[in-house]
């Protein structure tokens, strides 16, 4: 039976497997990310005005992040619903068993 998984899930699923991040994220993991990201937001207050953040989360890449570790690393930006919309980031980066998601952070 076909399950229609990208090759690199099954890695999460097999102890002791384990190989080098890739230097991009796969589709799966990008549509992960975007799952996540809005109820991670929800969840999280501004570090400036501690109003909730939006759950509307764009995704960028990082700058520098490719270059320096050899591997992916992702933004997650958004806006606290307060009056002053302070922007707040958060980093995801391929862990070694599972993606990692840093807080948000006002900016
Ligand atoms: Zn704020």
């Amino acid at each position: 039976m076909e399950w229609g998984l990208a090759s690199g899930v099954w890695n999460l699923w097999a102890p002791g497997v384990w190989e080098p991040p890739p230097a991009a994220p796969t589709e799966l993991e990008i549509d992960i990310i975007e799952a996540v990201a809005a109820t991670l937001a929800q969840t999280q207050v501004c570090g400036e005005c501690a109003a909730r953040l939006s759950r509307h989360v764009r995704i960028v890449p990082c700058a520098s992040s490719a270059a320096a570790t050899g591997t992916w690393c992702l933004l997650l930006a958004t806006g606290c619903l307060g009056w002053r919309h302070h922007g707040n980031i958060a980093v995801v980066t391929p862990g070694p068993a599972d993606l990692e998601f840093g807080p948000f952070r006002s900016r």
